[in-house]
């Protein structure tokens, strides 16, 4: 298997210098020095778990003989999704939006686990279902982009309509390009259905701290007049330096009923 990368364990980032450790861990916190005064930051912190949730979710996420963290199956229809025993999440986003880096920095504890990635075009886009041992299921949905939303919204569609474990949807949206037209589809589609979801704001090693902080204002305020099943704070994420991913388990893990008891600090 591979090695994991460094930062991948929360016991890697204890021993970084206090504000870089915060930055890793609480990404979005990290720039609300850079806010004008009297800007609204509760929105920032909703979600704040402490420690001990933060290993708790860890320990989900690291593989080992008796918890096996695994690929199970591939669908391009509901009906042949593996039985829904479990809570689910899954993740959605454009191509190229850095779904399967992140999905593999999620499970860079579980190196045996492969994040397959279909991209030659024409080629059927599916839904890929991981299994995290006996507490929940991930699944890979297919990227929609420019040219060929169309299979791409039957195939989710059916799944957000259908899917009755489904506790929560992972929308990914580019933290160098912001909130895209296309980005409408899967958010009209998850209000239209009023599933609950999550943004999650990729790859934002590579936006200045100018771009990110117009970016996460920009999201925030749609969120905050466009949606209702949003949830109000946005996770922030690097697949490269792992900031975010740590608190995104965390997140995870509450959201599959998987954190025994409501964590804030
Ligand atoms: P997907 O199509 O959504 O699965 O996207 P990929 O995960 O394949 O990522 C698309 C491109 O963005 C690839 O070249 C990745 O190396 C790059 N990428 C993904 N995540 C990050 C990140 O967090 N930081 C940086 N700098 N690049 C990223």
């Amino acid at each position: 298997g591979r090695a994991s990368p460094p930062l991948a364990a929360l016991a890697q980032v204890l021993r970084l210098e206090r504000s870089r450790r915060a930055g890793i861990v609480f990404p979005l916190q990290k720039l609300e020095r850079y806010l004008a005064p009297g800007t609204d930051t509760a929105r920032f912190r909703l979600f704040q778990p402490g420690l001990a949730a933060l290993q708790r979710a860890e320990a989900l996420f690291r593989s080992d003989r008796g918890h096996p963290i695994d690929y199970v199956s591939s669908a391009v229809r509901t009906d042949h999704a593996p039985p829904p025993a479990l809570p689910e999440v899954c993740f959605i986003g454009r191509s190229n939006v850095g779904k399967s880096s992140l999905i593999r920095a999620l499970f860079s504890l579980a190196p045996e686990v492969e994040v397959r990635v279909s991209k030659t075009p024409g080629h059927t886009k599916k839904m890929n279902f991981f299994k995290v041992g006996k507490y929940f299921t991930l699944v890979d949905m297919p990227g929609y982009g420019y040219r060929a939303p169309q299979d791409f919204v039957e195939m989710v569609e059916a799944y957000l309509q259908e899917r009755r474990n489904l506790k929560r949807t992972f929308l990914l949206v580019d933290g160098v390009v912001g909130l895209q037209k296309t980005d409408n589809i899967a958010v009209e589609m998850l209000e239209e259905f009023g599933i609950p979801y999550v943004m999650v704001l990729t790859k934002i090693d590579r936006a200045s701290r100018g771009v990110l902080l117009k970016n996460v204002l920009e999201i925030q305020e749609f969120v905050k007049e466009n949606t209702q099943g949003c949830f109000p704070q946005l996770f922030l994420v690097s697949s490269v330096e792992f900031s975010g991913v740590h608190l995104l388990r965390c997140f995870v893990a509450h959201v599959t009923g998987n954190l025994p008891t409501p964590e804030a600090s």
